[in-house]
């Protein structure tokens, strides 16, 4: 009889390797085979060193035969009968091509399971310290990524918040559409790169003026929040410059002042 194995897709969270669930830590220490992508703590090996690790990580934007290559890769572990973790940055159902890769188990009669993992957006909003929803005025958030497939900006305005992934390196165009969608040239942004690992920065801008962010997150992975989650918590004041609010480290305790 043909031995079947399982995948089980882990969210690693953001960055530090605390930041994965207990839930995805004991599932890794079931593994036979660690499939992993590049954003994710190294230090997550010591949860899994009886497993092969193997690095399927795609810089940029992954090309659709870079997809299909771990698409396979997945299938024939599990079929050799492995238990299989599939080891995604942040959580497996953001923007994490998680579609595709159930649709190749699904089609290869391959059974699978999820754990949740801590998304950038969540990372960002605590690395800042402003809450992504906001009572009365704050009642919708959207994740969002700006690129489409064809590799073009599309912005707009859905949400009281909008947290755009993958816009790092196109601030300038990213100000622009959301301007011509309507946003007012005030509208407060926090800009968060590498949230949650211990060189986390978080900037604030106005969306009208995100030049210095293009220099202050220059080849980071970041998230940016746009609308009312992004504003500073009434009350709350900053030590920090204004104009440019930049945070590391853990900056709820310093952002904070009463
Ligand atoms: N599944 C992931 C997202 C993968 S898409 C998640 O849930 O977070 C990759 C994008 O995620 C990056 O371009 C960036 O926008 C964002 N990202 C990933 N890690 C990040 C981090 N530590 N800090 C800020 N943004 C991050």
């Amino acid at each position: 009889m043909e031995r079947r194995g399982h995948v089980i897709f882990i969210g690693g969270g953001p960055g530090a390797a605390d930041l994965i669930t207990l839930r995805g830590a004991r599932a890794l220490g079931r593994a036979g085979v660690v499939l992993f992508d590049a954003l994710t703590d190294p230090a997550l090996r010591e949860h899994a060193p009886q497993a092969e690790w193997i690095d399927v990580g795609k810089r940029g934007f992954s090309s659709s035969c870079a997809q299909t290559r771990i698409n396979a890769l997945i299938v024939q572990y599990a079929q050799q009968g492995a238990v299989v973790a599939r080891l995604k940055g942040g959580d497996p159902s953001v923007f994490g091509r998680l579609e595709e890769e159930l649709q190749a188990l699904a089609e290869a009669g391959i059974t699978s399971e999820i754990i949740p993992g801590v998304t950038s957006a969540l990372a960002a909003a605590a690395a800042a310290g402003r809450p992504l929803t906001r009572r009365g005025n704050g009642r919708s958030v959207a994740l969002t990524t700006a690129m489409t497939q064809e590799r073009e900006l599309h912005a707009g305005r859905r949400a009281d918040t909008e947290v755009f992934y993958m816009a790092g390196r196109q601030l300038a165009m990213l100000s622009r559409r959301l301007l011509e969608s309507g946003w007012p040239a005030d509208t407060p942004v926090s800009i968060v790169s590498r949230a949650g690992w211990p060189d986390q920065l978080a900037t604030e801008h106005r969306l009208d003026d995100l030049a210095p962010a293009c220099v202050l997150h220059a080849g980071k992975p970041a998230v940016v929040t746009v609308g009312v989650g992004a504003g500073p918590v009434a009350g709350i004041t900053s030590d920090l410059p204004a104009a440019t609010h930049e945070t590391e480290g853990h900056p709820a305790a310093s952002a904070s002042k009463p």
